[in-house]
């Protein structure tokens, strides 16, 4: 495995690689096994396979959420080893973004719903570092984790709208036995708030195991999910939504493909999760 810093480095060693199938996963470092799936599936799927290990600080509004991002940067290329990884690329901030940078990339209102009403500018952020990584790597295949849907709705957008030539593939969600998605930011958690972190996830299965057995009216389903969240004071929910899974715009009946979502915060650690429902796309793989 080879590791990179700088944009010119990056370009040495992709130019002898440039004829075969390449897959690029984005990730911000701190590796758990949910990057870990997508590892796996990319390294399957294709000849060449690069990571990208960058805490972009463009995609962070709050100052202390970036000083708080958890690094493990020595575990973490053990892991990208072990996962068969051909490249990191492990920029520095002035490699990423050197003197006098100004450029953003400005996606439009779907960047605007959910996490973008709590997190401006967030997508704007991650958009302007995936057409870098995009530019620079050109992949075949791109692999982004169902955990954070509205990205992958971001990204396929970027995709289309930008031109780029290159394949989205989603990855189901990885979660502990207690249900926990798993998180680089879950290591902020403190073991006595474990129990509250995992009731985002029990909440959005209370909801769509309601929709299941027929119950199709938002608001009710959304009250429902609600009553699992409120009695616990350790839990601040941020929002609880159901949305076209496609379009991210929130429903007041289930007619189609829907995703149930939520942010949380449990003292100064957000989580985020969803389930999606009648989502039947290709691409969308299972977490192996
Ligand atoms: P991050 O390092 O948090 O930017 O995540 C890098 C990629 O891993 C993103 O595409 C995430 O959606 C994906 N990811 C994060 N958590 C999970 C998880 N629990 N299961 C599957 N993919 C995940």
């Amino acid at each position: 495995m080879e590791i990179v810093r700088s944009v010119a480095n990056l370009k040495d060693s992709l130019a002898n690689n440039s004829e075969l199938k390449m897959g690029v996963v984005p990730t911000m470092g701190a590796l758990h096994k949910g990057h870990k799936a997508l590892l796996d599936v990319a390294r399957k799927e294709c000849k060449f396979m690069v990571a990208t290990s960058f805490v972009n600080p463009l995609q962070f509004g709050r100052e202390a959420d970036l000083s708080s991002y958890p690094r493990s940067r020595d575990e973490d290329m053990t892991i990208f080893e072990q996962a068969g990884t051909d490249l990191v690329w492990e920029p520095s901030f002035t490699d990423v973004y050197p003197d006098q940078f100004e450029t953003r990339v400005k996606m439009g209102v779907f960047a605007e719903k959910l996490e973008g009403i709590y997190r401006p500018n967030h997508f704007d952020g991650v958009a302007t570092i995936l057409c870098k990584i995009f530019n620079l790597i050109r992949p075949h295949m791109a692999y982004f984790g169902q955990k954070d849907w509205q990205q992958t709705r971001v990204v396929q957008k970027l995709i289309y709208d930008l031109n780029f030539d290159v394949e989205l593939r989603v990855i189901g969600t990885v979660r502990d036995t207690d249900g926990l998605a798993v998180s680089s930011r879950n290591r902020l958690l403190l073991p006595e708030q474990r129990s509250s972190a995992t009731k985002l996830y029990k909440a959005l299965k209370v909801g769509i195991h309601s929709f299941q057995h027929g119950e199709l009216d938002c608001d009710i389903l959304r009250k429902k999910m609600l009553d699992v969240l409120i009695p616990d004071e350790d839990v601040r929910v941020e929002y609880l939504s159901i949305a076209d899974a496609f379009e991210l715009v929130e429903l007041k009946k289930i007619r189609g493909p829907a995703v149930f979502s939520g942010a949380v915060w449990i003292d100064k650690v957000r989580l985020i999760d969803n389930v999606l429902c009648g989502v039947d796309i290709e691409g969308l793989v299972d977490a192996t």
